[in-house]
C-alpha cells in the first residue's frame, strides 16, 4: 500500500516560469526514495504536490494507480505523514504535541513512539522552552528536535506513506544522525520520500534521484552516484 507515481509532472508557481519540467519517478510501496539537488531546484515543490496544495499543470501523480485530483485533502492527509522542514508544534507539551498524531494512543504508546525518535528526555518540555513540570524554563527545541518530534508523532499516527523534507534545515551532525535513525525506524515498510539536500543523509534509500532545474538530472543508488562524482 503507498505507491506513489510521477508522470511527466510538469508545475509552475507562475506561467512564465516552470518548476518542474517533465518528471518521471516511482516510489514502489515500502520503499524509500530521496530527492536531493541544489535548493531552488523544486524539491519541496515535491512534497507539496503530493500534499496537493496546488494542482499539476501537466501529466499525472497516482497514489496506489488513483489519480490525486480524485483524492480529498482529507483522505490524503489520513494516508501522508508529513515532516515538514520547519516544523511548528502547538504551545503545549512535547507529549500532547506527540499525541496528536494520535488522540487515542494511550501514554505509553506516547512514550514508546518518543523513544524512537530520542525526544523521551524533553517529553514534558514546552518547545519554546517553558518546563510545565518543574515551572521553569527548561530546554528551548532547536529546529532538528521539533522535526524529531513531528517525527515521533508521525510513528504514533503511522500512515502508510511518510514525507521528510530536511531541505534546508541546518542541522548540526548529533541531530543529523539522530534524526536519520529515527528515520530508518519509521521509514521500514512504509513507502518514503525524503527531500534532502546532502546525499551524506540519505546513504540507506532504495534509489536517490538527483533533481536539478526542475529536471531529474541523474538517479541510482549512494554508491552508483558516489562512483559518478
Ligand atoms: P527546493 O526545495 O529544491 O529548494 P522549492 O521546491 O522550494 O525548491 O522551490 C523551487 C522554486 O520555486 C524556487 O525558485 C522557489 O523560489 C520557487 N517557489 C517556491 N514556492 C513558491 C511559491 N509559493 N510561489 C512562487 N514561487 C515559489
Ligand atoms: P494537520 O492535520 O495538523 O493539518 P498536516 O499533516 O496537514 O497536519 O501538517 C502538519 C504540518 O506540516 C503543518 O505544520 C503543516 O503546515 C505542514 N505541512 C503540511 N503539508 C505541507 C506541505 N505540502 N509543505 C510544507 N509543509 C506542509
Amino acid at each position: 500500500r503507498g505507491a506513489i507515481a510521477f508522470k511527466d509532472v510538469h508545475f509552475a508557481y507562475d506561467p512564465e516560469r516552470p518548476i518542474l519540467k517533465g518528471i518521471s519517478f516511482d516510489v514502489p510501496a515500502g520503499k524509500t526514495v530521496a530527492i536531493v539537488g541544489p535548493s531552488g531546484a523544486g524539491k519541496s515543490t515535491i512534497s507539496r504536490l503530493l500534499y496537493r496544495f496546488y494542482d499539476i499543470q501537466g501529466g499525472a501523480i497516482t497514489i496506489d494507480g488513483q489519480d490525486l485530483r480524485e483524492v480529498t485533502q482529507a483522505s490524503l492527509r489520513r494516508v501522508i505523514g508529513m515532516v515538514p522542514q520547519d516544523t511548528v508544534l502547538f504551545n503545549d507539551t512535547v507529549a500532547y504535541n506527540i499525541r496528536y498524531g494520535r488522540p487515542s494512543a494511550t501514554e505509553a504508546e506516547v512514550h514508546a513512539a518518543a523513544e524512537v525518535a530520542q525526544i523521551k528526555h524533553f517529553i514534558r518540555t514546552l518547545p519554546d522552552g517553558f518546563d510545565t513540570k518543574v515551572g521553569e524554563r527548561g530546554l528551548k527545541l532547536s529546529g532538528g528536535e521539533k522535526q524529531r518530534v513531528a517525527i515521533a508523532r508521525t510513528i504514533l499516527k503511522s500512515p502508510p506513506i511518510l514525507i521528510l523534507d530536511e531541505a534546508t534545515s541546518a542541522l548540526d551532525t548529533t541531530t543529523e544522525h539522530d534524526i536519520q535513525s529515527a528515520l530508518d525506524v519509521v521509514s521500514k515498510n512504509r513507502t518514503t520520500l525524503v527531500i534532502a539536500h546532502r546525499l551524506s543523509t540519505v546513504i540507506s534509500a532504495d534509489e536517490i534521484i538527483v533533481l536539478r532545474d526542475g529536471q531529474i538530472a541523474e538517479r541510482g543508488t549512494h554508491v552508483a552516484l558516489l562512483e559518478k562524482e
